[in-house]
């Protein structure tokens, strides 16, 4: 049996202030959920203040990305995993789209970070996913499984026991256009598929989030799918009642 996860990821939002109030919101709110795995993903800068406001103990703080250098050294403006460590993080979210497609970041770089977050004890919620062209035109399983056979050649199958997948179609992230749960479930049972292939006990195991536009009112259809185990939330994590009823709609 698999506990859902559900993980906000606040990307580039959000000021001292801000923080302050939306992480008072979930304080209020936590001791009303369970049976469900809670991180928060602020803004490396605001780790440590978010962790400070945070009294919650069933809410874990994350970060949204780190070097592909384990050490520390001279990588100006990155920080690396074992900073993040240092201020808390317990998971880290790699390979975000908007990674892929903003900054470049190939699959390969996107695995050697998951290694190296590993090494660590950090746990990584890897996104894949596929765009719009891909789907349409009949490429979107190929496209998934390569995204996850370039992390399974470097970590091996066995690491995915404490790898989170985080399947977000691009089309649904921040456009208001959510996945059906029918189209969901069939990539998470397909992502499932393809890991059970080189091992059917990590497989069954693996917990796989679904991204993309959740909001409350999504969230029970989508939470209800049998291969789908929580989710990535971004724009409803930066509101405290909107992530907190998508994170009881995950839990019992
Ligand atoms: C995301 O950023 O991972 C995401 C799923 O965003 P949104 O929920 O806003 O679509």
């Amino acid at each position: 049996m698999r506990k859902p996860f559900v993980a906000g990821n606040w990307k580039m939002h959000g000021s001292k202030a801000s923080i302050l109030t939306l992480v008072t919101g979930l304080n209020a709110k936590s001791s009303e959920i369970s049976g469900v795995d809670i991180a928060i993903c602020p803004p490396t800068i605001y780790i440590d203040y978010t962790s400070h406001c945070l009294s919650a103990d069933n809410i874990f703080i994350g970060g949204q990305n780190i070097a592909e250098e384990p050490d520390q050294g001279a990588f100006t403006g990155e920080s690396s995993v074992e900073m993040l460590k240092d201020l808390g993080c317990q998971y880290v979210v790699l390979g975000h789209s908007e990674r892929r497609t903003i900054y470049g970041e190939s699959d390969s770089q996107i695995a050697q970070k998951v290694k190296v977050a590993m090494k660590a004890g950090v746990t990584p919620i890897l996104c894949i996913g596929e765009t719009l062209e891909e789907r349409q035109s009949g490429v979107m399983e190929s496209v998934i499984a390569a995204q996850l056979k370039a992390v399974l050649d470097v970590v091996g199958i066995a690491a995915f026991e404490s790898v989170v997948i985080a399947y977000e179609p691009i089309w649904a992230i921040g456009t208001g256009v959510t996945a059906s749960p029918a189209q969901a479930q069939e990539v998470h049972a397909f992502i499932r598929s393809e890991l059970a292939v080189l091992d059917s006990t990590v497989a069954e195991k693996v917990i796989i989030q679904y991204g993309g536009s959740v909001k409350p009112n999504n969230a029970v259809e989508l939470f209800s799918q049998p291969d789908i185990d929580g989710g990535l939330i971004g724009g409803a994590s930066l509101d405290a009642n909107d992530f907190m009823a998508i994170c009881k709609a995950a839990g019992v």
